[in-house]
């Protein structure tokens, strides 16, 4: 890996996802691994969202948050950490896009950068258009600004709407 680290810390967003499995206890799961990484300090995390899925209708329902993490990590390297956490969490690629899975991390944003590379392109291109990443992105930062696409609160506004509402999941189920 090229440059692992650098100096300055920046604050990165990532997105969590899961399907299938308890997709609840996956993506608490995904969260306490990355909280505890000795390269990344959280700064908040939203709460849970359930919403139909995107793509094949014939899945369970989704699970989503956001969090928000300080680290001075290289964004390879941390895209490195996020593959990691799938895989002990035993994500099954299926080969079909937006098909079922029991984890995903994508790096939704990494300070202001944009970054076009053959792994890794932030802001993470699905963004502006998705409620599930801007409603619990909305939740932790509600004035942030997404480089090249605007402010959240309005990305929000102009998003189409899910055909089921993300609904919070309460706090106590799992
Ligand atoms: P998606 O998240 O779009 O449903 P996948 O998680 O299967 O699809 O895609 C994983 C691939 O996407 C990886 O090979 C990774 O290199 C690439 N990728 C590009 N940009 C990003 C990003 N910002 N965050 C996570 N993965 C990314
Ligand atoms: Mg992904």
């Amino acid at each position: 890996m090229a440059q692992q680290r650098r100096r300055q810390r920046i604050v990165a967003f990532i997105g969590l996802g899961a399907n299938l499995s308890n997709p609840i206890a996956r993506v608490k799961a995904a969260r306490e691994a990355l909280r505890t990484h000795p390269d990344l300090r959280e700064i908040a995390c939203s709460r849970l969202y359930r919403s139909a899925p995107l793509g094949p209708a014939d899945q369970p329902d989704y699970i989503n948050a956001v969090m928000a993490v300080e680290t001075t990590l290289a964004p390879d390297a941390l895209l490195h950490i996020l593959q990691t956490v799938e895989a002990d969490h035993g994500r099954a690629r299926s080969g079909e896009r937006w098909g079922p899975r029991t984890l995903d991390l994508d790096l939704l944003l990494y300070g202001r950068e944009t970054i076009e590379t053959d792994e890794l392109q932030v802001p993470h291109p699905g963004i502006a258009g998705r409620e599930f990443v801007l409603r619990p992105l909305l939740d932790i930062a509600p004035q942030l600004d997404i480089p090249g696409r605007g402010p959240i609160a309005d990305l929000l506004r102009a998003c189409p709407r899910l055909s089921s509402p993300l609904i919070p999941v309460d706090d106590d189920s799992t």
